[in-house]
């Protein structure tokens, strides 16, 4: 759908002129929008788990996991009372009688553009931070996921005003437009291609952003492990929604001794998962559309299939895939892979792993499966992504605390739990001071005395 320029403008004109009456600021405000946002998820459950389900064969339990921005909005409205509120810092003995505080301010009107992989939660869990930190939105889904696009559309224009939180469906063309605008934030979520696009249209205003970016999540395997635990979480990480994971595992890096008993367990977990033929469970996942799967499958060329390697156009089905044999110049070892095939390195030393994930970019997550705490300090201590977790996959993105976000090429920023509030508030310090009590030596004309004295302080 194509929205005209006219619109898009007298849109963002009447949310500029709404931010300015102030009625997004108030705690009260900020509350009850997300109460109502909280209401209407909350009884469109089964719709949403439906049109996810449409959109990428989603299992419903999987859907689930989408509605988790339930429990963020609940965090949020038990919280938010405690964020908005402004904090005193202390003054230096020369300020004396002052007082000095940091008050959250919102940012204005802000863009959030989402991509179609978990493409409800990607659009409202920036949004409630956005609307807890008081701004005005404009949101973009992604047009790929359409159904789910629709979906959003419909709950967003029923609850919000155009002029407070509105949102534009459509693809690329309705994305640039939106990018022409000045922003006071851009919060983008998609690959690192893309990314680049937004921060350079952002850079022509000044405009802030948050990038929410991809690559590839190296998962270590070392031998002083338990391979049956270790095989679960390495098969669930990586083939929940098919794949199509920003923080899926995408390749694994084993200890050279153990591979071949890694690879048999995960056989097992993906014949314990999803049986015999996993094109016909309901609990695995279908590829987005034909462009990704005809990318995926062009994957497979590398390397020996080991595991899986079965396609259907038709369905988008790509069977649960490990690929062995693959070397570093394969394409699937230079892309985000980005669905359900999972190649195998080996190692001989871990500092030989550690040295192969330090010469790519930077990872929005690194896994790590080892019992001894030594070779987790080191990995911790010479690798840098975006978060990582030890002895699991995934799961780290479900902790509300735990601010999530990429680094180097994965990203800029960070966002979840308060994180969230803080991308889109700006801390504005403020200093408060009588008149009584001012020190006359900061006025000219200056003595040598108060210079002397100055150098001696400073050099205490
Ligand atoms: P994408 O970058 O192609 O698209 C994301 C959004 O940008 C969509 O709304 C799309 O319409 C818009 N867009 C596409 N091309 C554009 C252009 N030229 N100019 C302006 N806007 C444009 O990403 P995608 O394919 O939807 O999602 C997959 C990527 O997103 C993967 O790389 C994945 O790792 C990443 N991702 C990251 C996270 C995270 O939290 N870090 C989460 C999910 C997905």
């Amino acid at each position: 759908m194509l929205t005209s320029t006219t619109n898009i403008a007298s849109i963002l004109k009447a949310q500029r002129e709404y931010f300015a009456t102030s009625a997004t600021k108030s705690l009260d405000f900020r509350l009850q929008q997300l109460k109502k946002l909280k209401f209407a998820i909350a009884s469109k459950q089964d719709e949403i788990l439906e049109v996810l389900k449409q959109d990428l064969g989603k299992p419903s339990l999987e859907g689930c996991f989408e509605l988790a921005v339930l429990q963020d909005l609940s965090y949020a409205i038990k919280n938010l009372p405690r964020w908005i509120k402004p904090q005193k810092v202390k003054t230096g003995i020369d300020l004396f009688p002052s007082q000095a505080k940091i008050y959250p301010e919102p940012l204005g009107v802000v863009l959030i553009i989402s991509p179609w992989n978990y493409p409800f939660s990607l659009l409202i869990s920036p949004l409630i931070g956005a609307i807890a930190a008081g701004n005005c939105v404009m949101l973009k889904p992604s047009e790929i996921a359409s159904n789910t696009s629709r979906l959003l559309t419909d709950l967003i224009r029923d609850i919000f005003p155009p002029e407070y939180i509105a949102i534009e469906e459509g693809g690329v063309e309705v994305a640039q437009e939106l990018l022409s605008y000045k922003f006071d934030h851009i919060f983008f979520t998609g690959g690192t291609k893309v990314g680049k696009i937004v921060m350079e249209a952002a850079a022509k205003n000044l405009t802030p952003v948050t990038l929410e970016l991809g690559g590839k999540s190296p998962c270590i395997v070392d031998r002083e492990i338990n391979l049956t635990e270790t095989a679960k979480r390495i098969t669930w990480g990586k083939f929940i929604n098919a794949g199509q994971t920003c923080i899926a595992p995408d390749y694994l890096l084993i200890d050279k001794h153990i591979k071949t008993d890694l690879i048999k367990e995960i056989k097992q977990c993906i014949h314990a998962f999803y049986g015999d033929n996993p094109a016909t469970t309901p609990d695995y996942g279908r590829i987005i559309n034909e462009r990704q799967f005809d990318r995926l499958k062009s994957l497979l060329n590398d390397g020996t299939i080991i595991i899986g390697g079965e396609t259907n156009r038709d369905t988008k089905y790509i069977a649960p895939t490990i690929l062995d044999d693959v070397t570093l110049d394969c394409a699937v070892m230079e892309e985000e892979i980005f669905g359900p095939i999972l190649p195998i390195l080996e190692y001989d030393t871990l500092d030989s792993a550690i040295e192969l994930i330090n010469s790519k970019p930077k990872p929005l997550a690194l896994y790590l499966f080892s019992n001894n705490q030594e070779k987790q300090q080191k990995v911790l201590r010479e690798t840098s992504s975006g978060g990582m977790c030890i002895n699991e996959t995934i799961m780290h993105v479900g902790v509300t605390e735990l601010p999530f976000g990429g680094v180097g090429d994965s990203g800029i920023g960070a966002y979840h739990g308060k994180a969230t509030f803080d991308t889109f508030t700006h801390y504005k310090s403020v200093l408060y001071r009588p008149f009584w009590g001012d020190l006359n030596w900061r006025y000219a004309p200056y003595q040598e005395k108060t210079i002397k004295q100055f150098k001696n302080m400073f050099t205490k």
